[in-house]
């Protein structure tokens, strides 16, 4: 029996690819042995070399989600056949104080954007008759109301809602969508947490696994959901969190 984890011949697309939780998943990807297209608003070179290092193949695309249309033209002729969307930003200040402009950066590049790339991705298998794996990277924030990040949350509750409604849409058509939903991971994303002593304390205390989650913690999940092996599995958001939501 072939192994159903095994992603040789399979072309992958990964957003935010250049640092962080999507740097891991492309380097995942490649080890299960994916090509990789990491996409970034800057060059992926540092990942692109890490693939390669380990003779894996890779390339670098650039594309800018503040335009949330920008995933338009990502997939033409290009044979992609797993989606990873990543990319993602955050604002923080008080609900009350909290301002059109980081409420608007933010959905345009958590879920606006998400919504129109894989919307492109989708119709690229649909129109060759493919068969396609969409993973998108959600949040403890999908469930949980969060601190002074009021767009944050409301982009990763809509995160969970598309997985789900895309995986009704599309189940039937060969395309499985499915999500992450990260704990707390030590990148750029959660620096500010890291340098807060009252705020680390009180994160590390809840979390079962008693540490910071790394960024390769959530790769393994990333390539279950892009493999064979999740064939049957549509519309689920996996946590991958230290047990952080069973406490
Ligand atoms: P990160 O290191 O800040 O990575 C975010 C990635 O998104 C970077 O590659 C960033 O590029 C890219 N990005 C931001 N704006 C973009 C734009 N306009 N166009 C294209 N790419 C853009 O943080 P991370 O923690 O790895 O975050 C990755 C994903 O995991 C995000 O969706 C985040 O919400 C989610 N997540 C993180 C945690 C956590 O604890 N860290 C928990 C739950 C969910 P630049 O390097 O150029 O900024």
């Amino acid at each position: 029996m072939s192994n159903p984890f095994d992603l040789a011949g399979r072309r992958a697309l990964v957003t935010g690819a250049n640092t962080g939780i999507g740097q891991a998943i492309a380097v995942g990807l490649a080890q299960a042995g994916a090509t990789v297209i990491c996409a970034g608003r800057r060059a992926c070179e540092e990942t692109v070399g890490m693939i390669e290092a380990t003779g894996g193949t890779a390339s670098t695309i650039l594309v800018d989600f503040a335009d949330p249309m920008a995933g338009k033209g990502l997939f033409d002729g290009q044979n992609i056949d797993i989606l990873i969307n990543n990319a993602g930003i955050i604002r923080r200040n008080a609900s009350v104080d909290f301002t059109e402009a980081d409420w608007d950066a933010v959905m345009d590049v958590n879920l606006k954007a998400l919504f129109f790339t894989t919307q492109a991705f989708a119709k690229a298998v649909l129109a060759r008759k493919g068969t396609g794996a969409v993973v998108n990277i959600a949040s403890l924030l999908s469930f949980q109301g969060g601190i002074r990040v009021p767009s944050y949350t409301a982009s990763k509750h809509g995160v969970a809602g598309l997985t789900k409604i895309l995986a009704n849409e599309w189940a039937t058509k060969g395309i499985n969508v499915n999500a992450v939903a990260p704990g707390y991971i030590e990148t750029n994303n959660t620096e500010a947490l890291r340098a807060d002593p009252e705020r680390n304390k009180a994160i590390l205390d809840r979390i079962p696994a008693g540490r910071w989650g790394a960024a390769s913690d959530i790769a393994g999940a990333a390539v279950f959901l892009s493999a064979p092996a999740a064939g049957y599995v549509h519309g689920a958001v996996l946590n991958v969190d230290g047990g952080w939501l069973a406490r």
